[in-house]
């Protein structure tokens, strides 16, 4: 927990325990965390992940890059600073979104370990699912749905990750999936299958 820059304010806690909230949702909270290059897949999967846990009657729910840059981070830009807190606002909603019980799916390119590492060390031990998705560039650059890597190989984007600013593999991810050789549905069965081992999912 960050240490909080005013004083004279004190924490309220609250009253339902993390056990009566898992008997009313049928499920405890945790966290799938996506991370990878622009054009890695982790959109296109954290919507058809979010699709198949509420088509078997999970809570879940979808925080992403582009969409939380359109509210809780418009005030934000692309430099290491603002990179940083941007993943820290997001990992504290996620971790609050943990603590109400839900399956937070986070798609966001998160390009620091750092990072990354203090979201993991935010919610409970064991309900951490850190999901590396790791095609190769060139094959990102392929994609380019956006025509952002033609952009930022024009330096008409500065600062883009994998180009002109670093990304930073998991040295430890639960899984690491190759979105250039797997398909969307595997790779949705197979983060199903690791979540499904998560002690009272
Ligand atoms: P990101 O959110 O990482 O920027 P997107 O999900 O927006 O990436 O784009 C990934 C693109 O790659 C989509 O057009 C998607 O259809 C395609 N794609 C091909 N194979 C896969 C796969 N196995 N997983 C995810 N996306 C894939």
């Amino acid at each position: 927990m960050s240490e909080p820059l005013s004083k004279n304010i004190f924490w309220t806690p609250g009253k339902v325990a993390a056990e009566q909230r898992r008997q009313r949702l049928g499920q405890s909270g945790c966290v799938i965390w996506l991370t990878g290059l622009s054009a890695s897949g982790k959109s296109t999967i954290a919507t058809e992940l979010e699709c198949a846990l509420f088509s078997q009657g999970r809570i879940a729910y979808v925080l992403d890059g582009d969409n939380t840059r359109h509210g809780l981070c418009a005030d934000l830009g692309f430099s290491p600073a603002d990179r940083r807190e941007n993943i820290r606002r997001v990992r504290e909603v996620v971790r609050l979104f943990a603590d109400a019980g839900l399956i937070c799916i986070t798609a966001f390119i998160s390009p620091y370990r750092a990072d990354r590492e203090e979201a993991r060390r935010l919610v409970p031990r064991g309900k951490f699912i850190e999901v590396y998705l790791n095609p190769p560039l060139a094959v990102c650059e392929q994609r380019d749905l956006k025509g952002i890597y033609a952009k930022a190989r024009a330096g008409e984007i500065k600062e883009f990750t994998g180009i002109s600013a670093p990304y930073e593999p998991p040295l430890d991810p639960e899984l690491e999936l190759a979105t250039d050789k797997l398909g969307v549905a595997e790779c949705v069965s197979t983060i199903l299958e690791r979540f499904n081992k998560i002690p009272v999912a």
